[in-house]
């Protein structure tokens, strides 16, 4: 056990992801005493003051009871910052004193520094906002985040894509998010709450009537007061392993309530090309769908078995044809790194034939053990690739998408990555996705509907998102439809 105790509780979770970093392998929990502590266990413990315009941290890291090593620091508090600024610059330096600390300690320095959270593209925008040019914040993310001269390249060129889609934000331009949970089978590494369509066949009709009254009930009446739709995501799951008249009657529905001539971007995720086919891709079209995904994952058929994906190579390949004949202006693919099984050499073939097919936009994961994964619970079953070889599969796919003329256009980090990377999403100039960025960078309202899906409700004069649930489960969110959106009419001032 890896016990962490820190002086004042609100920063325990952040100091615990980050010690996390270093010791990935540890069961943590957070404690107000040391009291249970046995041989066996490590402790990390950090106590601060914040008086006459310092801070400062002391860290200490016990091994049983030992003491394994110690670092203060000290720091100046930039400013005059009251309230939560003064809070963020605390939480800061402790967890730099911290990164410092086990870095020594360990000999071991990583690309993201202190940076354990979602979203760190915003901080990028939040250091523009506040007026600071290209070089202050490269320089600001390497020496306060600790972050590698790399990673904060990436980050900048990534925040300075998405700035001029953000900029035009306003209040009553929103996106639609509508969320089919529901797939042909579970991938191994998926830890998405979708249903298979063999469990959930016989409720599929009466979950798209719900999501159409909810569609009616919510958006409807925004679009009535004035609200313009910018992009319309349909995603899950796999909305294409609905039968094709489901996925008829469902975009029919949505272009019942949406003129999707005026909005900016309309995308599907097809994502498993064992859901595409000729019908409903040209079904799609008809409805003015802009965007398709087709997303491989890999490209070596002895790898999409082992992961669960009931499709091969050339499945991929003929739909992506197909599609690029039936005319779809975007195509994305999405693939993961770090697959049970994948090796520098599969990835490169795989990297080799997306830059064949050059797609407009490539979405390039890092895994991600997610506890709730088949994966998580037949670890021991799979061989899955170290960090070196992790690190050299990064760099490949890399250079693949500079040398395909790709730009990165958003980012994002999960917990229990491996080799601690990122998801970057990468696109020609002028093809990003823009609901990818308004949905990362949470500077937009989103209404989500359908089982699971979250709307995010921005206010922006106090830079804040509320978010507003469904359930999850589709049964109960067929026969708790009229209180989901009760929720958000509330939450919208609807009613
Ligand atoms: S297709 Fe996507 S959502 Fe469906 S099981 Fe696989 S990873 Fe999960």
């Amino acid at each position: 056990m890896f016990y962490i105790l820190v002086q004042d509780s609100g920063f325990s979770n952040e100091v615990m992801e980050l010690t996390k970093v270093f010791y990935p392998h540890f069961i943590f929990r957070i404690v107000d005493s040391l009291d249970h502590m046995s041989e066996e266990d490590w402790c990390l413990q950090c106590l601060y003051s914040d008086e006459n315009s310092m801070i400062t941290t002391w860290v200490k890291l016990y091994s049983g009871r030992m003491l394994a090593c110690e670092k203060k620091s000290e720091e100046r508090i930039q400013g005059e910052p009251v309230g939560l600024e003064r809070r963020k610059q605390v939480k800061n330096a402790i967890k730099r004193c911290v990164y410092d600390m086990l870095s020594e300690y360990t000999g071991r320095q990583y690309k993201w520094g202190i940076l354990t959270g979602i979203r760190p593209t915003k901080i990028v925008h939040q250091l523009f906002d506040k007026g600071f040019s290209d070089t202050d914040v490269k320089e600001i993310l390497i020496d306060e985040y600790r972050i590698s001269k790399e990673k904060a390249e990436l980050l900048l060129n990534t925040a300075k894509t998405q700035r001029p889609l953000l900029i035009n934000n306003y209040e009553k331009k929103i996106s639609l998010y509508i969320h089919i949970p529901i797939c042909r089978t579970k991938c191994l590494y998926c830890s998405f709450p979708s249903d298979t369509l063999e469990h959930c066949k016989a409720f599929i009709d009466d979950y798209l009537t719900a999501l159409t009254h909810e569609l009616n009930e919510v958006v409807a009446p925004l679009l009535l007061r004035g609200y313009t739709i910018q992009t319309l995501y349909i995603g899950g799951g796999t909305p294409t392993a609905l039968h094709n008249s489901q996925l008829e009657s469902l975009l029919k529905a949505v272009c019942q309530i949406v003129d999707v001539k005026d909005v900016d971007e309309f995308t599907v995720e097809g994502g498993r090309p064992d859901s595409l086919n000729e019908e409903n891709m040209n079904i799609m079209k008809k409805y003015g769908v802009t965007r398709l995904s087709i997303n491989p994952q890999t490209m070596n058929d002895d790898i999409l078995k082992l992961i669960g994906r009931d499709h091969t190579v050339d499945q991929v390949l003929s739909c992506y044809y197909k599609a690029r004949e039936i005319g779809f202006p975007v195509i994305n693919m999405d693939v993961i790194l770090g697959l049970p099984g994948e090796s520098v050499r599969s990835v490169s073939r795989t990297m080799d034939f997306l830059s064949e097919l050059n797609p407009e936009n490539l979405t390039v994961h890092t895994l991600a053990i997610k506890r709730s994964s088949i994966l998580k619970e037949s670890l021991q079953q799979f061989k899955l690739p170290a960090g070196e070889e992790m690190m050299e599969m990064l760099e490949m796919s890399q250079n693949t998408v500079k040398k395909m003329g790709l730009i990165p256009y958003y980012l994002y980090r999960q917990k229990y990555m491996l080799g601690n990377l990122e998801n970057v999403g990468y696109a020609r100039p002028g093809t990003e996705c823009i609901y990818n960025i308004q949905m990362m960078e949470e500077q937009q309202t989103i209404i989500a509907v359908g089982a699971g899906a979250v709307s995010k409700i921005y206010y922006k004069d106090q830079d804040r998102i509320e978010r507003v649930p469904n359930v999850k489960n589709i049964a109960e969110y067929i026969s708790r439809n009229q209180e989901m959106i009760g929720r958000k009419r509330k939450a919208l001032n609807l009613s």
